[in-house]
């Protein structure tokens, strides 16, 4: 299971703080709800691009000894189960979807390292599907006083609008560890909660 890091802050900063694995231990386990403290169970590498970044991090992992699941840290700018960071897929995003930029000038205007405008297109269609499920989430988030959304055209723009307000990283750390929900949207083989359906899990036990 993925849950999100406490930390907050900038790559290079994540890399240096993950080196203790008693700084952020999770004081119980999020699947079976034991009380006890996880027990370290070292770290796996993950590609990661961002703006400015494209390479491999490590992403703490622990054990929980009650029902021997492991569980892992992602750092809040890494989405689940994508290469690419917050950031980057909200720049493609705004770029594509916002300001009206074409595909490949959206993918320049996302990444100095350099992305494909084809995995753009796929992000594009994962949230326009779930755009008007994720206007109305953060909605507790958005009611900030001084920040209005003012009128939107759609539900995209809307959903776009209100994500930039609250700043992508904080609504993504809002619908992942709140509602277990994908800024993205999750995928069909990862729905509803980012899981992958095993046809064991699916089958009746008895
Ligand atoms: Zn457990």
């Amino acid at each position: 299971m993925q849950i999100l890091h406490p930390f907050a802050g900038s790559i290079q900063s994540y890399t240096e703080e993950i080196s203790d694995p008693n700084r952020d231990r999770p004081d119980h386990c999020p699947q079976c709800e034991a009380k006890h403290p996880l027990t370290g169970h070292g770290f796996y590498r993950r590609t990661l691009v961002d703006t400015a970044f494209d390479g491999v991090i490590r992403v703490r992992r622990y054990l929980c000894r009650s029902c021997k699941r492991t569980v892992s840290l992602l750092p809040e700018f890494a989405l689940p189960w994508l290469r690419f960071s917050v950031s980057v897929s909200a720049l493609f995003l705004l770029a594509r979807l916002l300001h009206g930029l074409t595909l490949v000038p959206a993918a320049r205007a996302a990444s100095q390292t350099g992305m494909p405008y084809q995995r753009g297109q796929f992000w594009v269609r994962r949230f326009q599907k779930q755009a008007p499920a994720l206007g109305l989430a953060p909605a507790p988030l958005a009611a900030t006083p001084g920040r209005p959304l003012g009128p939107a055209a759609d539900f995209v723009s809307r959903a776009l609008r209100m994500l930039d307000s609250i700043g992508w990283i904080a609504a993504h750390r809002f619908l992942f560890s709140q509602l277990r929900a994908h800024l993205l949207g999750w995928p069909a083989c990862l729905a509803p909660a980012g899981r992958r359906i095993t046809l064991a899990a699916a089958s009746p036990t008895s």
